[in-house]
């Protein structure tokens, strides 16, 4: 814990919310977690539950970092799933089969009594990184993560822009394959049916299915179940031939994504975060090849493709840069003459 913070330095509470874990935590202005708390989404319990649950592990935050709710100037959140934030609902969250409809906000109002604001999680990564991690300093930036799914959020001229119903998140679902395979949203050759997590696993067991011989199905003993994305980039790091033939194919329609992303946006920097960017190299060579080969028309050589910096911490730091921004608002709006409604905020 640093000392040397001034005392009228600001402290917000973050909160993210995922489908396995809840993490909350105390950040203060310069990005750093002073405290913090966990709890199990436990999706099975629902979703009502959950936030119950996220605003225990708030509140145990604020005391762990050994500070009272009087010294926390608002609270930010990181959902999974489409929101209508203003309104603090959620519209689906694909952790929770029960998510429509529920009320996120409230909870924490009434519990805090302070400001509160959400957006989608990888939004709020996105201003997380954008703030105080690969991003800083960049006005145009876009940020993808890679996991289960793939999602996005834009900086554009130094603002996040989440389009007009939050659904730059859903860049997970723009088609690369026209006949590509099912995804979970009905349309097929999504982007992430082609590299989120069960599509990269289902690409190496059918690999293994066709007779190639790799170390993969030593390491899972045969049961095919258990492999995962971390196990493939592991046997590739070994030389697996087919883990990095499975990693060189993820790469390539992850740079096919990740060159139209640049073409629309000309960023100035793409940042790759969620689990599977940590299979490193063996995923950003194709990705970088790919992405050579296809964004010529706009400087592709200029915007710098780096893996997320501030990796766990994102959504914590990320919710609690949403909170700064609400803060900073609602401090702007005070003045009565002004009655400031920002659509975007
Ligand atoms: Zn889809």
């Amino acid at each position: 814990m640093e000392e040397a913070l001034p005392k009228s330095a600001r402290r917000y509470v973050g909160v993210d919310i995922g489908g396995t874990n809840i993490r909350a935590g105390v950040v203060d202005s310069t990005g750093h977690i002073q405290g913090e708390a966990r709890r199990p989404s436990l999706a099975d319990a629902g979703m009502r539950a959950a936030i119950a649950r996220a605003v225990d592990a708030a509140a145990e935050a604020i005391e762990n970092a050994g500070y009272t709710v009087k010294d926390i100037s608002a609270v930010g959140l990181g959902v999974a799933g489409a929101l209508r934030s203003r309104e603090g609902i959620c519209i689906f969250s694909p952790n929770f089969a029960d998510s429509r409809g529920v009320q996120i906000l409230g909870p924490f109002r009434e519990a805090f009594g302070l400001p509160a604001v959400m957006l989608n999680d990888v939004a709020v990564q996105t201003l997380g990184e954008h703030r105080f991690g690969a991003g800083r300093g960049c006005s145009n930036m876009v940020m993808i993560t890679i996991g289960t799914g793939i999602g996005g959020g834009a900086i554009i001229d130094g603002e996040l822009r989440i389009g007009s119903t939050e659904g730059f998140a859903e860049v997970g679902h723009m088609t690369i394959l026209p006949d590509g395979p099912f995804c979970t949203c009905g349309n097929r050759g999504c982007w992430e049916a082609l590299c989120g997590r069960d599509a990269i696993v289902r690409r190496a067991i059918g690999k293994i299915q066709q007779g190639n011989k790799t170390i993969i199905t030593d390491m899972v003993d045969f049961r095919l179940a258990s492999v995962t994305p971390a196990l493939i980039a592991h046997a590739a790091e070994q030389g697996d031939e087919l883990a990095v033939e499975v990693l060189e194919e993820t790469g390539y329609y992850l740079g096919i994504g990740i060159a139209n992303l640049i073409q629309l946006y000309n960023p100035e920097i793409l940042v790759i975060g969620g689990g599977i960017a940590q299979a490193g190299r063996w995923l950003f060579e194709p990705i970088l090849r790919t992405v050579r080969a296809r964004a010529h028309m706009v400087p592709a050589a200029t915007c710098r493709l780096v893996p997320s910096q501030l990796g766990d911490d994102a959504g914590v730091i990320g919710a609690a840069a949403l909170a700064a921004r609400e803060a900073a608002r609602l401090e702007a709006s005070r003045p009565p003459t002004t009655a400031s409604a920002d659509p975007e905020r």
